[in-house]
């Protein structure tokens, strides 16, 4: 494990991971080895169920269902893709309130990017299992 990355990398890996044990449950397939990753990998996330199932486990404990309503909204009103610009700033927020997360000049410019790309997807999926499956 990396210990520079920002402890809410750290901790979405690690819930991943929990995910991926959950999914092994559920799938049957217990030979995974760990492997925290940090990039910004995510589209390759899209293709796999186990790596979806990982990732609605990360976000669902990163964004409990309250929160996540009061953020981005009731079913019937969630801003999924109508308004990136407020779902990212709202995400942005939550990171910074419960953990005082800030894009450091200290990171690398591919370092920040990671992070944003993190919290766009984390935030799309999140408001995507909301709007679509009221979770
Ligand atoms: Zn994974």
């Amino acid at each position: 494990m990396n210990t520079a990355n920002h402890p809410v990398a750290v901790a979405a890996a690690f819930w991943h991971e929990v995910g991926h044990h959950l999914a092994g449950r559920i799938y049957d397939q217990h030979d995974q080895q760990l492997n925290l990753l940090f990039g910004a990998e995510y589209q390759d996330h899209l293709t796999s169920g186990q790596e979806i199932a990982a990732d609605m486990v990360m976000v669902l404990g990163g964004y409990p269902k309250a929160k996540a309503q009061r953020l981005f909204g009731d079913q019937e009103s969630v801003i999924v893709n109508r308004d990136i610009d407020a779902l990212v700033e709202r995400a942005i927020r939550h990171l910074r309130a419960i953990s005082g997360f800030e894009f450091e000049p200290h990171f690398s410019v591919n370092e920040n990017l990671n992070y944003l790309a993190g919290i766009v997807h984390v935030a799309k999926m999140r408001a995507a299992l909301l709007a679509e499956y009221s979770i």
